[in-house]
């Protein structure tokens, strides 16, 4: 494996991602939403790039401190440029980026951002807030529609993918799903999973592709289960997913 991930609790429920490439011993962080336990992680090594996936302070709160103090460059949306604090690096679907001898899949998943973007390396996707573990951001700049395409190309991801999101949202939004598919028993085990890890402030990242795909409600707009108790049983795809969106808005 390339590449070692840490898990840098932020704020109260974000996660920054501290990740070293083995071979180079390079180190980047993603979504840093405040400079100090970030610097406390590396732990006196050198951070040589900053990734953001969107621009929200709690994911990029932590840029120009950290950029300041290592000279780290900082990557994010090539579209959203005038919104990433200290940017020297736009990226985009068609550049993709480079991290040391490790290519690195950008992919474009507007909704919660209209620039918002994932990192996809090794074998892991950093999704920020447009997916999160049994949910999804809110759709602050996107619409439905956005949010469905963008959901459904992360699913073409390899179902053993492992998920880092950008938030802490596991319980809470296990208990939402748990309102639309009571009878989803891999929803069942992953709640009595989820909420044993949170008792002990463990955290619940990484999810997987193939994990989310049988319990997330964002993923499922067909399961009869989840169409009745919405009232949609008929309805589009597009539909179900704006409804279920709408619901959770408010739970
Ligand atoms: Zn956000
Ligand atoms: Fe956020």
């Amino acid at each position: 494996m390339p590449l070692k991930i840490e898990l840098v609790p932020c704020l109260t429920d974000n996660y920054a991602y501290l990740i070293e490439e083995a071979q180079t011993g390079l180190c980047a962080v993603v979504d840093p939403s405040e400079a100090e336990p970030v610097r406390r992680a590396l732990a006196g090594r050198k951070l040589t790039y900053i990734l953001n996936t969107h621009h929200h302070p709690d994911h990029v709160g932590g840029n120009l401190e950290l950029k300041a103090q290592f000279g780290a460059q900082v990557v994010g949306p090539a579209m959203d440029r005038a919104r990433i604090p200290g940017i020297d690096t736009g990226v985009d679907e068609a550049s993709g980026w480079q991290f040391g001898p490790l290519a690195v899949q950008v992919l474009e998943i507007p909704a919660h951002t209209r620039s918002h973007i994932a990192f996809m390396m090794d074998g892991a996707v950093f999704t920020g807030d447009t997916l999160f573990a049994m949910g999804c951001g809110r759709l602050f700049e996107g619409t439905a529609q956005m949010l469905w395409q963008a959901l459904e190309k992360l699913t073409r991801l390899p179902d053993a993918t492992r998920i880092y999101c950008g938030h802490e949202y596991t319980l809470n939004n296990g208990r939402f799903a748990l309102t639309l598919e009571p009878g989803n028993a891999a929803l069942r085990a992953r709640m009595a999973e989820v909420e044993r890890l949170r008792t002990h402030h463990t955290p619940t990242i990484p999810s997987t592709m193939a994990l989310e795909k049988a319990t997330n409600p964002f993923l499922r707009p067909m399961s009869i289960e989840l169409r009745r108790s919405l009232g949609l049983e008929h309805a589009t795809t597009i539909e179900v997913i704006a409804e279920t969106r709408r619901r959770k808005d408010t739970f």
